[in-house]
């Protein structure tokens, strides 16, 4: 097989070759040329020392513990392809505290550098030159077969760094791929030392099979390997609860069919993680009411944002992120009966989420509909929720759209405060939505003086002339939002 790579990767791996090194792509690059995909980074391995490594391009930094040069491509045009990361071959020693290993080890050989990766598709190498291809584990038989297998023994591997369980993981969700039979009893075997992991690096892989195309399957195997119990148990507490008459499927089921659905829209992280933490409060909240004669969850968004708050926390997510996530769950119950709804219960909720969270509020409903089982993401009453949010956040046509105010015509004409002022407005807002060009303070100011010269009828003939016509234009701007949402 032979695969094109980036011109600033190709001569990253010549010059290391031309100076007599070995220099090959390894892990997540090769993985992801072979399998057609565009590598997210490059990663060079060598049997250059880190100090040779740097005196062969002329800017390069340390990058890491581990004697990674980061090589730099200042002209490069693609992200990726600014730093390729270059290290050098290396074995791990024991990993005492199944973090990280004790001491950092060079390698001479090739082979002892892909002992030391996770998984047989992240340690074969590739030389983008010659373009052979090392592969000690069968990994390209692996990805072939959409198989992620521990290199070597997966108890010791696992044993040696909990990460690799969220890792392995991760990449099933990823790729589509499952996990090899002992791999994965290994994985369940040694769930516990998730916990000796630091929680920035869980968050970041928790994150990406939030982010991957199937992270409804990949919660499910963080349940299944028992690894979610030190992630997210709160979302374990929804397995098995049945919910009201409306619903088919427990709280567990629906709450991952909704973060699905999102994923499935490409919505962005916070988006994903309030589909996935909506109904978070409901185990906790839920009571049988003899009336309804049905379960009821009240209070559930109120105790589901604090407990959302809460995981990310834990999670060390950013502020940001955390702040967000949590207005969404508080608010994801906003009530759409449309009889019932009126225009100042909409800015109520806009105000409540924040105007700037508002349409991803409607992205959150959307996925909880789908993961009720429900064929739309919105009908009618929604859409008619989303054009009255749109009315209530625009800049309604009024006077205060004018380049210049009350304040300025009275100084400019010397009036006093009374309806001639109210009037030259309106008179001024008709010529402006009569041509917008209008609207700057020396067309306006000259028209002023024009119209300070009418008298009290002919100024308020104008004045109502204007004001019909902002009727006029904000009706024709309703009508346009209502028909961008199908609606009456
Ligand atoms: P991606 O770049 O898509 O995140 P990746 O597999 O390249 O995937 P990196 O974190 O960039 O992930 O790691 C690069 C390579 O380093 C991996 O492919 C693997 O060979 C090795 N590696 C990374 N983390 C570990 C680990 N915890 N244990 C063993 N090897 C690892
Ligand atoms: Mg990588």
């Amino acid at each position: 097989m032979q695969f094109i790579v980036p011109k600033e990767i190709l001569d990253a791996v010549k010059t290391l070759q031309k100076a007599g090194f070995e220099a090959y792509l390894v892990g997540g690059c090769t993985r992801d040329l072979f399998m057609g995909r565009k590598p997210r980074d490059w990663d060079v391995t060598t049997n250059a020392t880190p100090e040779k490594i740097q005196g062969f391009f002329p800017h390069t930094f340390y990058e890491n513990e581990y004697g990674t040069v980061g090589v730099v491509n200042e002209g490069a045009e693609d992200d990726t392809l600014k730093v390729v990361e270059v290290t050098p071959y290396r074995i791990e020693e024991k990993y005492s505290d199944k973090r990280r290993p004790d001491s950092v080890v060079f390698a001479e050989k090739l082979e002892d550098d892909l002992k030391r990766r996770d998984f047989t598709i992240n340690a074969f190498a590739y030389d983008p030159v010659s373009h052979d291809v090392f592969d000690y584990f069968r990994g390209e038989q692996d990805l072939k077969d959409k198989i992620i297998r521990a290199v070597g023994n997966p108890k010791e591997r696992i044993g040696e760094d909990a990460l690799r369980s969220m890792r392995a993981v991760r990449l099933a969700a990823e790729l589509n791929f499952t996990v090899e039979t002992d791999t994965a009893d290994a994985i369940k075997k040694l769930a516990g030392n998730l916990e000796l992991i630091a929680k920035e690096r869980v968050e970041d892989e928790f994150s990406r099979i939030v982010m991957s195309p199937n992270p409804m399957h990949g919660i499910k195997l963080l349940h299944e390997y028992g690894l979610l119990q030190y992630v997210a148990p709160e979302l374990e507490e929804g397995i098995g609860v049945e919910q009201n008459a409306d619903h088919i499927y427990d709280v567990w089921e629906h709450t991952l069919r909704a973060l699905q659905h999102s994923a499935e829209r490409g919505w962005p992280l916070h988006v994903r993680l309030a589909a996935l933490f909506h109904d978070i409060g409901k185990p906790r909240t839920r009571e049988w009411s003899k009336e309804k004669n049905d379960w009821t969850f009240y209070g559930h968004d109120v105790v589901g944002a604090r407990m959302a708050k809460e995981i990310m926390r834990r999670l060390k997510y950013g502020n940001e992120t955390i702040d967000t996530v949590t207005k969404l769950v508080r608010w994801h119950m906003f009530f759409t009966d449309i009889d019932a709804i009126t225009l100042s219960a909409v800015r109520r909720l806009v105000r409540n989420v924040g105007p700037e969270n508002v349409w991803d509020l409607m992205k959150v409903r959307a996925s909880d509909r789908i993961g009720m089982g429900r064929p739309k993401e919105k009908p009618y009453r929604l859409r008619k929720y989303e054009s009255m949010i749109e009315e209530a956040t625009r800049a309604p046509v009024s006077v205060g759209m004018l380049a210049t105010g009350g304040a300025r015509v009275m100084e400019i004409t010397d009036e006093k405060p009374g309806p001639r002022i109210g009037w030259m407005l309106h008179a001024l807002l008709e010529d402006v939505l009569d041509d917008p060009t209008r609207n700057e303070a020396k067309f306006l100011e000259r028209r002023v003086r024009e119209l300070a010269a009418l008298t009290d009828d002919e100024l308020q003939k104008s004045g109502e002339k204007g004001k019909e016509k902002r009727l006029e234009e904000e009706e024709k701007e309703l009508a346009i939002i209502r028909k961008k949402y199908g609606v009456k």
